[in-house]
Formats: structure tokens, sequence, C-alpha cells
């Protein structure tokens, strides 16, 4: 009897803790941090249509006027005046559409005294954040450069206030992650967010939160379940037209290919529309992928495709028509082969 109850006493708390673990997975941001996330990465994408909606939702979510006013503030040091400034025209329309809702206007930024010493001051925030006097290389090349990122940058924008030092970060990291080419940047940031206290599992749910602008010019659409027993990672898949010429986008998230496979009787066409890649045949070295490449496949090759291990990556796959086709699945592209592609 004794020995029943001790494991049904273990059943609950294992299961208790289950449950406990899953319900931290889905609350790893609040709503502020999700709201953030989805403006920032919709301003740098430049998505007006579902900037809007991303507004509206952080509105209704309790952000508050001058909160949002600071993310796209801070998103003109992102990712450009034209950006910031679409952003900005956006959200003062959302905000006149929404006059009897009665936002909130929250606190005002702040500005710094007159005479402060800005170089000293952003200097300061800079070495708080990177934990390192960033000198040298471009810096030294360019110095005005210098002397922006720190009285501009790291004193005008960051003394603001309204949002705190982690919340510009999440505010970057997601635009960083929005914008092609800019992996470098991407990764400083993402030490800086976890110098401000973020975990890598919060990285990441930032990280897999921006995959809504990744999938280029087309929808990412839904996770692709069915064929995912053929993919090492996560890949999306957006059927374009099933008639005459099948099409569809494929997405896949960093590090995510597919198996060696062949296309049997009819090829495979790849127009590659964002992030970086592979194509590799067998027996052949892998060649590099990135947005305007196209790969014809013929029949009966052995190959694969996915991204890079940093980046997100898309391409349309075109089936070649033919009597007969089939795609044959075969062994995973091992960890060993695809660690050695840079
Ligand atoms: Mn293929």
């Amino acid at each position: 009897m004794k020995k029943i109850l001790t494991a049904l006493i273990g059943i609950i708390l294992t299961t208790g803790i289950f449950i406990g673990e899953k319900c931290m997975a889905s609350n790893l941001l609040t709503d502020k941090q999700k709201n953030i996330v989805m403006i920032s990465s919709y301003t740098a994408s430049g998505d007006l249509e579902n900037l809007e909606k991303a507004l509206n939702k952080g509105l209704d979510e309790g952000l508050t006027i001058n909160e949002i006013k600071e993310i796209l503030v801070q998103m003109y040091a992102y990712c450009g005046f034209p950006r910031s400034l679409n952003a900005l025209s956006t959200f003062k329309k959302v905000i006149d559409l929404r006059k009897d809702k009665h936002d909130k206007i929250g606190q005002e930024g702040k500005v710094l005294p007159k005479g402060t010493d800005k170089f000293a001051y952003g200097d300061n925030v800079q070495v708080e954040l990177t934990g390192n006097h960033i000198k040298g290389g471009i810096y030294e090349f360019v110095p005005a450069i210098d002397q922006y990122l720190k009285e501009h940058l790291f004193a005008d924008i960051f003394a603001r206030g309204v949002l705190t030092y982690q919340e510009r970060e999440i505010a970057t990291i997601s635009a960083l992650s929005s914008i092609q080419g800019l992996e470098a940047q991407l990764n400083s940031h993402i030490q800086i967010g976890k110098k401000t206290g973020l975990t890598d599992e919060q990285i990441n749910a930032i990280l897999d939160l921006t995959k809504y602008s990744k999938s280029g010019a087309f929808a990412i659409g839904e996770k692709n379940t069915a064929y995912a027993k053929y993919f090492k990672g996560q890949s999306y898949l957006m059927p374009l037209t099933n008639e005459g010429v099948p099409s569809s986008n494929v997405t896949f998230e960093p590090g995510c290919r597919n198996n060696w496979h062949i296309h049997h009787k009819g090829g495979q066409i790849l127009l590659v529309t964002s992030g970086r890649g592979y194509y590799q045949e067998w027996g052949k070295p892998a060649q590099e992928l990135k947005p305007g490449d196209v790969v014809n496949i013929p029949a009966e090759v052995k190959h694969w495709h996915g991204a890079a291990f940093d980046s997100w990556f898309s391409h349309i796959a075109i089936s070649v028509p033919a009597e007969g086709s089939s795609t044959e699945w075969l062994e995973e592209v091992s960890d060993k082969e695809y660690s050695k592609l840079k």
C-alpha cells in the first residue's frame, strides 16, 4: 500500500513539475516584451500592415504611447530614419483612429541637461552594456562614427529613459534579427541582452517571434509537419500554387536542413528569397545560397538544401512537372558534415 502511495505521489509530483515547465515555456516573455519584439521586428522589415496590427495589440495590452514612441526612436539608430519615420507615421495613424480608447500616454522621454559631457556619458553607458571600452578598428578609421555612437546613441537616446536598457536591447535584437546580413551585430547585441539579464531561453523566444519577418516577400505559412520527419530542425511551408507548376515557399530556421533526397522524373527549381543557406549535390562541395540565387536540380540527382547555422533561410521550391514524378527521402545530413560549413 505504502509503495503504491509513494508511486502515486511520484506521478503527481512529476506531472506537476511537467505542467509547471510547460507554463514557464509559454511565459518566457511578458506581454510587454513580446509586443516590443513584434513592433521592432515589423518596423525593421518595413512591413507596415503587420506593424499596424502589432501597434494596436501593444496598446490594447498596456504599452503606453510614450513607450511605443521610444521603441520607434530607438529603431532609427538601428534601421535608419526611413524605417523609423514610416513606423512613426503608421503609429500616428493608429493613435488618430483610437482617440476614444483613451490609451495611456505614460512618462515622457528625458533630455540630458545642457553642458553634459555626452562623449563621457555615452562611453560609460557603452561600457556598462558591453563590458568594454570599444575602440580601434572602424572607430579609429572613422572617429566621427565613434562620436555619434557615444554622444548620440548611448547618450541622447539611451538617457531618455521610459524603456529600461533591457527593453531597448529586446527592441534592438528584434530589429537586427529582422534585417538580412547583420549576424555579427545581432550576436553582439545578444551578448549585451544577456548582460541586461535576458536568459538564453528568452533570447531564443525573441528570435523565434521575429520569424514572421524572415520568409521573404511571401508568407511563412504553417510549421511543416507533413515533411518534419525528413527535416532536421524546424521548417515552415506556405503552398503558393498547387495547379500547373506546384510551388511553395519553404522557410528554414537557423541550422535546419532537409535530408538527402532525390526528385525522380521531374526535377526541382529553387528561387532563393531570403537569408543564407546551402545546396549540396552528392559527391560535390556544398554551395552557399543568398537571395536572388537560382538552383536548377535535375531529376535523379541526390542532394539536400537548408539554412546556414546562423541564419534563417527561405526559398521558393518549384516542382518540375513530370509524369509519375516522386521524391525519395534518404539519410540525414549528419552534424559532422553540416558543421564543416561556414
Ligand atoms: Mn530538393
